[in-house]
């Protein structure tokens, strides 16, 4: 059922505490923790609790989650002493997606002034 935990789900694992994460911020539906393979000096994903296979997804069957997100992320970087950051939602394969459980990866600490758009 949508929104339940998926047993072959990596960030599943890691909100039911079953796989280990740097934690930086928790709260009862969103977990923020450090990225294994950091891009940036600060590389932290949130996610919802609630296992969804990407962003938007999660924004269209639970909206009030999908914003706790964004402010989850805003509140990663100011506790993280960055200004100026980058939200990245990787959706589909063919744009990176690697691990299919929404989440939005907050990058900073350095500068990104390249444009992808
Ligand atoms: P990509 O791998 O292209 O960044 P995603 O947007 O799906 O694709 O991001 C998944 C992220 O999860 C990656 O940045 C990866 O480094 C991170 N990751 C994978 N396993 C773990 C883990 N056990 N703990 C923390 N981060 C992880």
């Amino acid at each position: 059922m949508a929104g339940e935990p998926q047993s072959d789900c990596l960030f599943c694992k890691i909100v039911a505490g079953e796989i280990p994460a740097t934690v930086v911020r928790k709260t009862e539906r969103v977990l923020a923790f450090r990225d294994i393979a950091p891009k940036a000096p600060v590389h932290v994903l949130v996610i919802p609790h609630v296992h969804y296979p990407n962003a938007a997804a999660l924004a269209a069957a639970e909206p009030e989650i999908a914003g706790e997100l964004l402010a989850e992320a805003g509140a990663v970087a100011r506790d993280e002493g960055v200004e100026d950051y980058r939200l990245i939602f990787n959706t589909g394969a063919g744009a990176g997606q690697t691990v299919f459980h929404a989440h939005v990866h907050v990058l900073g600490g350095k500068p990104m002034t390249e444009s992808m758009v």
